[in-house]
């Protein structure tokens, strides 16, 4: 098995991220932008020097600290994989060493929005993040041929619905957008993201 950090690497410049592009709340996600991360991967700067190197680490501990949800209905189950960016170390931690699995992909693929966003300093709302972060998760899982079944939490299926009409080459309506924050704001997991002006570390 291949290092987590050259897995995440090919979930990043692979064909399924590739076709993911969208945009929200003024802020595109598409694969330059996951191709910026996955340079960052790599530990490499970019040229012009303005980003920086991601940390990739594997740590079992991030299932017992943090909530665990199935990435392809977000309903909270135990055991199974968890990852996160945190964007103070610059480092994605995954709870399992393996990306082998469909729902591991497409929570890698939502966590290297946040990762992104990082690297580009982009000013925006946590709550627009984890929309933005969810979009393209949902993107992932669609164009990977998985199809929604039933059980998905309010954000999921608010997330499903906003990527299944990017999906079909038309703009996320306003009414999808609102949904997601709606269901982002009321869901328990996402409690410290609920004071409207709230934002992610972005700082490089
Ligand atoms: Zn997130």
């Amino acid at each position: 098995m291949d290092p987590i950090r050259v897995q995440l690497q090919n979930v990043l410049s692979g064909p399924i991220t590739a076709r993911i592009q969208f945009g929200l709340a003024g802020v595109m996600v598409n694969r330059s932008l996951f191709r910026d991360v996955s340079t960052a991967v790599a530990g490499n700067s970019t040229p012009n020097g303005r980003l920086f190197p991601i940390r990739v680490v594997v740590n079992p501990g991030l299932r017992s600290n943090r909530a665990f949800r199935n990435a392809l209905t977000g309903v909270v189950i135990s055991p199974g994989i968890d990852a996160q960016y945190d964007g103070t170390t610059n480092s994605f931690i995954f709870s399992n060493p393996c990306l082998a699995t469909l729902d591991a992909r497409a929570l890698a693929v939502h966590e290297s929005v946040h990762a992104g966003f990082d690297l580009h300093r982009v000013k925006i709302t946590a709550i627009d993040d984890e929309a933005a972060a969810y979009i393209a998760q949902c993107l992932y899982l669609i164009y990977a041929g998985h199809t929604f079944g039933t059980g998905m939490t309010p954000t999921f299926t608010a997330a499903a619905a906003a990527a299944a009409t990017v999906a079909r080459g038309l703009q996320i309506t306003s009414g999808q957008i609102a949904d997601l924050r709606a269901a982002l704001w009321n869901d328990p997991n996402y409690t410290e993201i609920r004071k409207k002006t709230y934002q992610y570390t972005h700082d490089g």
